[in-house]
């Protein structure tokens, strides 16, 4: 895919399952399951998108998936499906993990930053040996001193060991020409999301903000966000603002529809032209 004048690479790191309660807070399952059908264990089945933004001077990941170092009881609690994997999609497209410039996570959830490292003969290490990562300073303290509510969440092994190649982030701004993050806190307090531009195109990695898009209607929040009206008011201000503007939205776990446009009908944020 062409974003202006970047190639634009949707890749999967394969599925998992979260507790479909957890996934939908306040909503009722009566309305979430027509939605997303839960599982015999009450799991709905989500995407692990990830996207590489080549912009013909940087190549840019966004996002590395969940890995490949969760056990298999963990594999089993989380339904992980690796009928994708992110390594192989990105050979796929002939780009080598050395190839990779940048990588950035939206927060470090252990969903979102799997392949931030690799385990070669029993050590970790940065899976992209020549990449700089980039985090906000206040997730990455966070992540390694989270509270009894999300210490669930975070897992050191996945990005600890690329810390000699990270650069910590505090606010807003640009990483390389044409790709900029904003802090936009509800999920957690530093949580970034991802802006692409080139040519007057325009795309926004939405991260868990919105994480798929059954999320789009306003009071839809997973319970595991810390501070949910603050991402009630980030849906607020940002949504209506990508419809008008006509941005492509990539969401981070829907399992079917992993980007797309959005209109505003009736007050409501809809996708277009996906059935909802
Ligand atoms: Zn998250």
């Amino acid at each position: 895919m062409k974003l202006g004048a970047f190639d634009f690479h949707l890749l999967s790191d394969g599925f998992f399952a979260l507790d479909g309660g957890q996934m939908f807070g306040v909503v009722p399952k009566t309305l979430w399951e027509k939605k997303m059908p839960a599982d015999s264990r009450n799991r709905i089945r989500l995407g692990l998108n990830c996207v590489l933004v080549d912009t013909g001077s940087h190549k840019v990941m966004i996002e590395t998936g969940i890995g490949d170092k969760l056990d298999a009881r963990f594999a089993d609690i989380y339904a992980i499906d690796h009928s994708a994997l992110l390594p192989a999609e990105l050979e796929k497209r002939g780009i080598g993990l050395a190839d990779v410039d940048v990588v950035i996570n939206s927060h470090l959830h252990f969903d979102h930053c799997g392949w931030n490292t690799r385990r070669e003969g029993g050590r970790l290490m940065p899976t992209f040996p020549r990449a700089r990562y980039f985090i906000q300073r206040g997730e990455w303290e966070h992540a390694l001193n989270p509270t009894e509510r999300d210490r669930a969440s975070y897992i050191e092994e996945f990005f600890a060991a690329a810390e000699s190649q990270t650069e910590f982030l505090q606010g807003d701004g640009e990483v390389v020409p044409g790709v900029r993050v904003e802090v936009t806190p509800g999920h957690t307090r530093h949580l970034q999301i991802v802006w692409i531009e080139s040519q007057g195109e325009r795309a926004c990695f939405i991260s868990d903000v919105v994480p798929t898009r059954a999320h789009l209607p306003y009071p839809w929040i997973m319970a595991f966000d810390l501070y949910p009206l603050e991402t009630l008011a980030s849906k607020k201000r940002l949504l209506p603002r990508l419809a008008a503007e006509d941005v492509l939205v990539v969401f981070p776990h829907d399992p079917q529809v992993p980007c797309a446009r959005l209109a505003e009908r009736d007050g409501k944020i809809v996708v277009r032209g996906v059935a909802p």
